[in-house]
């Protein structure tokens, strides 16, 4: 089931899309992964210059000219300064002097209609999403300049309006999902992924990227942490049956990002441009991983159903969001402490034993979510959402549960390649602190007390029908208070707890 994928692992630059193309093919014989759709991708410092000449080699392909085409340049309301200059000013001009006076370029703003910024910046909700889709309806091509929200509205928008060619300027580095197939919106107050498309051509702009928020590249740090602790929990939802969309390559590519990290993270916060150039190469990496894998459960685990969670919860409350990756960073160390703790008590019990443990009760899943959500609204709409997804995954795990026996009365040899999968909690924790970024709950932004950091941790598995390792803790009856809490003092440097 787990082969090693050597050409993946001996690309010298996996931004080279042509040459990762082939790589990828290589290693998936039977064409299971999601063909990579990104025709090219440029990280470089002067990357938001060459919108015009890939949008004509684009637009050439396609047999149409971009002298006299109908180009819309999608942003947000967000000034964006590259170099002391507007940066959507300078794209907007470059592009109205390639398509000349036949052509036209109309600038189109995605705004919060709502009026209401209480929770947080432009949200890709159906309101922005149908604005946008009739914005870039008929045109020849269409350019977003921006962060992570304005590039999932610009994929999706243009998904369903016949895939008119997307040129994408990334302007930040805080999030992967620039060079995916997904997109990340918000339904009914609560975010969601859907499938969009892959942006043609993604320009990481490292002029622009470097004079962003500093909280933003910081974030993008937390945000790569996902890739020592997810690919282990998508290896268990293979194992276990509910998700049998595991594959190898995603895997070896991100174990290509993850080489030198520790030497350049650190120059993030202190802003060197190599560390600029690395973070937008290693985020734009993993959103490729993400597209190929045909899912988000490659680098989607633990630590993402944990900032969710807390994403809910702030929503809920009409308070701020935190910023994605900084909440993933530190719930990754969370979710590595987790895994420790399965490891340990395994070899403690053995898997056989173990097996006599297994509790999965579907009928008791929704009164679970109730009591986890329940004070979320006056309805018990979210509770009622959650229990839904959480009633099926417990109703799979019932179905399966031979299977899962089995997992577990061969524990040790599985045990081998799940520890390959992921990272120690003290690493993880050490990056961040060395990296500078939010090692803690209470270090993030709105701030996360104790009480909610716990409330987040041990109801995280209720939220969803994704199976993480949170999931085969609890049906072995390990998830009580006082192991959340052993998973929450991982965060605590050493000297500390003495
Ligand atoms: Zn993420």
């Amino acid at each position: 089931m787990i082969t090693s994928a050597s050409s993946l692992l001996d690309l010298a630059d996996p931004t080279d899309v042509d040459a990762l193309r082939e790589a990828l093919a290589d290693q998936d014989p039977r064409r299971q992964l999601t063909p990579l759709g990104l025709r090219r991708l440029v990280v470089a410092s002067d990357a938001s210059t060459r919108v015009v000449p890939e949008l004509s080699d684009l637009l050439a392909a396609r047999g149409v000219q971009l002298a006299g085409a109908r180009v819309v340049l999608l942003v947000d309301d967000v000034a964006i300064q590259r170099a002391g200059r507007d940066l959507k000013d300078d794209v907007e001009a470059a592009l109205r002097a390639a398509v000349g006076a036949t052509g036209a370029v109309t600038r189109y703003v995605v705004r919060d209609e709502h009026g209401d910024h209480a929770v947080g910046p432009l949200h890709a909700d159906e309101t922005a999403l149908s604005a946008a889709a009739r914005a870039v309806t008929g045109a020849d091509a269409v350019v977003s300049v921006g962060g992570g929200t304005i590039t999932d509205i610009g994929k999706v928008a243009t998904s369903r309006t016949g895939n008119a060619p997307l040129v994408v300027v990334q302007t930040a580095a805080s999030v992967d999902g620039f060079t995916d197939d997904v997109s990340v919106v918000l339904a009914s107050g609560v975010k969601k992924t859907i499938p969009s498309r892959w942006p043609d051509v993604v320009l990481g702009d490292l002029e622009t990227v470097a004079g962003a928020p500093p909280q933003m590249a910081a974030a993008g740090y937390g945000e790569l942490l996902s890739m020592f602790t997810a690919p282990a929990d998508w290896y268990l939802a293979a194992l276990t049956g509910l998700d049998e969309t595991f594959h190898r390559a995603p895997v070896d590519l991100l174990a290509v990002v993850g080489r030198g990290l520790a030497e350049w993270s650190p120059g993030v916060v202190r802003g060197e441009p190599e560390a600029f150039e690395a973070l937008t190469r290693a985020l734009d990496v993993r959103g490729i991983a993400t597209g190929v894998s045909g899912g988000t459960a490659v680098l989607s685990g633990v630590e993402h159903l944990v900032s969710h969670v807390l994403d809910m919860h702030h929503a809920a409350l009409a308070q701020p969001i935190g910023l994605h990756g900084a909440q993933v960073g530190v719930a990754s160390v969370v979710a590595a402490a987790a895994w420790e703790l399965l490891f340990e008590r395994l070899a403690e019990v053995g898997g056989a034993r173990a097996a006599a443990r297994l509790h999965v009760d579907p009928e008791a899943a929704l009164q679970r979510c109730r009591d986890a959500f329940g004070h979320l609204d006056d309805d018990g709409a979210l509770a009622a959402e959650c229990g839904r997804r959480y009633e099926l995954k417990q109703a799979e795990l019932a179905t399966r549960r031979q299977r899962l026996v089995a997992v577990l009365e061969r524990w040790d040899e599985h045990a081998e390649v799940l520890r390959s999968l992921v990272r120690p909690s003290a690493e993880l924790r050490e990056g961040l602190r060395a990296a500078g970024v939010a090692a803690t709950f209470a270090d993030l932004v709105p701030s996360v007390d104790a009480g909610l950091a716990r409330w987040a941790v041990a109801s995280c598995h209720l939220m969803r029908e994704r199976l993480v390792v949170v999931d085969l803790l609890d049906a072995l009856g390990w998830w009580t208070p006082a192991e959340v809490e052993r998973c929450l003092s991982a965060l605590e440097p050493q000297e500390a707890a003495l």
